[in-house]
């Protein structure tokens, strides 16, 4: 007799399904930008948010002071966080970005860029997997960036650090499946926060960014906190391990 095929039962149905509305998600890089945009929306959406920032401030949801380079800190926040209730989803929005020649760029700048736009996110990552876990399952949704595939000049360590978090969102969502873990990479296009905001400032430069947009603008970070609350509030359950690319159609533009 075949041997009958195995997850067809309820728990295999409900696998990676939305998180529940109430649970707790856990957003860093919530006081500015897109992390920001994000921790209001899933609040509005019903979710409870532990937003974490350097400045220990959140846009919505119970604020938590980390630096998410500290990776011990890092981690200790999380776990703080989950004991005080079930946690069933995580976004790393915390980032920078750095204009900085190649053959000026130093070792150390490199590393820093990777620590904060690359490494944090395995850390976070790995520190809320326990908690997902014990949820039942959840979602996490790493920030990458239409630079992700690109070579921007000026921008080695940070294309480095965004390709490194599209492949980082691949491989844990191929461990993590089994667990009920999905993972996504959301990455925008330029949405006007302060991490560009002197640059866009120049209207030649705007000017001349617009006319290469399909979509004739510079985003918003709500419109990207958006995107992200739907991916939570939404049953995506077949959905993982992608990179969803929200630029108004920058990157594909020869
Ligand atoms: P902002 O500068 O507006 O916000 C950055 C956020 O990250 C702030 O909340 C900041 O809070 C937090 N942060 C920075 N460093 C640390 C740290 N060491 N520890 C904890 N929190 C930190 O940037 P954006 O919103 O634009 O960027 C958010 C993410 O989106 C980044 O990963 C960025 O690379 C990505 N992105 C942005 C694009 C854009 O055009 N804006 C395009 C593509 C991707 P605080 O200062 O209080 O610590």
């Amino acid at each position: 007799m075949p041997e009958r095929p195995r997850s067809q039962g309820a728990e295999g149905a409900a696998r990676g399904s939305a998180p529940p509305i109430g649970g707790r998600v856990i957003v860093t890089g919530a006081s500015r930008g897109i992390g920001a945009a994000t921790a209001r929306d899933l609040a509005a959406r019903g979710y409870r948010v532990a937003g974490l920032s350097r400045s220990g401030t959140s846009a919505a949801g119970e604020a938590f002071r980390c630096d998410v380079t500290d990776a011990a800190a890092l981690a200790a926040t999380i776990a703080a966080i989950a004991a005080r209730g079930p946690v069933v989803g995580l976004v790393n929005g915390a980032g920078a970005y750095h204009l900085t020649p190649s053959a000026e760029l130093s070792a150390a700048e490199f590393e820093a860029t990777i620590r904060l736009d690359a490494t944090s996110v395995l850390v976070a990552c790995r520190a809320v997997r326990p908690h997902l876990i014990a949820a039942g399952g959840g979602l996490i949704v790493n920030i990458g960036s239409f630079f992700e595939p690109l070579g921007v000049p000026g921008s080695l360590a940070y294309c480095a650090a965004k390709a490194a978090v599209g492949a980082m969102t691949r491989c844990l969502a191929a461990e993590w499946g089994r667990d009920g873990i999905r993972v996504l990479d959301v990455a925008p296009g330029y949405i006007e926060t302060d991490l560009n905001r002197d640059y866009l400032a120049d209207d030649r430069v705007r000017a001349a960014l617009i006319r290469r947009i399909p979509a004739r603008r510079i985003g918003t970070a709500e419109e990207v906190g958006r995107f992200v609350g739907m991916l939570f509030a939404g049953d995506f359950r077949f959905l993982t391990g992608a990179t969803l690319t929200i630029d108004g159609g920058h990157g594909m533009i020869l």
